[in-house]
């Protein structure tokens, strides 16, 4: 479907409600939450609802977001440097991130039920981003954890607390067999601290260079399955791999040049629309079918060198052509900076 006014977005709609109840099909006992941050439109949230447990949010925002449309829906709140108001929400489950949050946490007195999140010594590879593994602002090391446990043993009233287990969010873009790998080092963790709450966080590998190589969910829900013992709640938070497949960035070539011998397509928009490649320095891959041609680097409409969809694809562009941008559905539109140049708004569809 190719909307009349591009740019445009299109999302589909059932092609996410097939893909999020196969992935809640594969992962068995484990819980299901959709990390919110990934894509938080509602005509999404309200698809996904249908299949998972919760919904993680990272922000006070996130959170009215979700509550306003499903009040009752358990949710996660997590995300560094919360303030008291977000530390006070009523949530389900609340990630700490440090000893100073969780003192924070006390003083309010508010009633919460909390998992403490830890950053793991151990090698995180192949990862595209760690929040884990080393010195990041994303958790807490034994040490950390262990002054956590401290504050929860001694401080009188301290019952409106009570610790549930850990959360792990180490790193984006890995494979099954590498957060299996994982899932193993925060279990020992979980089993070592006597906790049978663990949330193994997201982080599931989407390729962009390879849209057809897609994360195997179920030898992930095979594979935790077998490590999962009686009484032990595990949860995983996926974003990016349940979304960006759903959604699509459709636009038009506005120009055609070349210069000093390199062929360039100007579309209509850009990276203020879709951030995604200029965020993580790929090329968006296309979807559709366009005649081969001599490379050519896909740019939108800012003054900017960054602003590159797609670098030297081998596809014959003219002007008035149609190009579609597939994996737009995650990390897309909610991450771009829609202001800059003050370019008029994609339409947004869903089918
Ligand atoms: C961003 C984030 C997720 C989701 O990560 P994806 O790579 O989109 O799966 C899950 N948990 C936490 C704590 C996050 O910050």
């Amino acid at each position: 479907m190719i909307p009349d006014e591009l740019p445009a977005y299109v999302y589909d709609l059932a092609s996410l409600d097939a893909h999020a109840a196969a992935v809640r099909a594969a992962l068995g006992e484990v819980e299901l939450y959709y990390a919110v941050k990934a894509n938080p439109d509602s005509r999404l949230l309200r698809v996904l609802a249908r299949h998972v447990d919760g919904f993680e949010v990272s922000s006070g925002g996130e959170l009215a977001h979700v509550r306003s449309l499903f009040p009752d829906i358990p949710v996660a709140m997590g995300g560094p440097g919360k303030t008291r108001a977000e530390l006070a929400a009523d949530v389900t489950r609340l990630h700490v991130e440090s000893p100073g949050e969780l003192r924070r946490l006390l003083e309010t007195g508010h009633p919460a039920d909390v998992l403490l999140r830890v950053n793991l010594d151990v090698p995180v590879t192949g990862a595209s981003l760690a929040m884990g593994g080393g010195a990041t602002p994303f958790g807490m090391d034994p040490d950390g954890i262990a002054e956590c446990l401290a504050l929860l043993a001694d401080r009188p009233g301290r019952g409106a607390v009570r610790p549930r287990g850990i959360h792990a969010h180490l790193a984006s873009g890995l494979d099954a067999p590498a957060l299996l790998e994982l899932a193993r080092a925060v279990l020992a963790c979980a089993r070592e601290l006597g906790v049978s709450e663990v949330n193994l966080g997201g982080g599931m590998a989407v390729s962009y260079a390879d849209p057809d190589t897609r994360f195997d969910w179920r030898s992930y829900g095979e594979g935790l399955a077998e490590l999962r013992r009686q009484g032990e709640v595990l949860r995983v938070e996926p974003g990016r791999a349940l979304t960006a497949y759903c959604g699509r960035y459709v636009t038009r070539v506005i120009d055609v040049k070349r210069v000093h011998g390199e062929l360039f397509a100007v579309v209509a928009g850009g990276t203020h629309h879709l951030r995604t490649p200029a965020a993580k320095g790929h090329s968006q891959p296309l979807s559709g079918d366009l005649p081969e041609g001599e490379p050519i680097t896909i740019v939108g409409q800012l003054c900017t060198p960054k602003d590159v969809l797609a670098r030297r694809v081998p596809v014959s562009l003219a002007v008035g052509d149609v190009v579609e941008f597939a994996m737009a559905g995650a990390y897309a539109w909610n991450i771009s900076h829609h202001d800059f140049l003050m370019h008029p708004e994609p339409g947004f569809h869903y089918l």
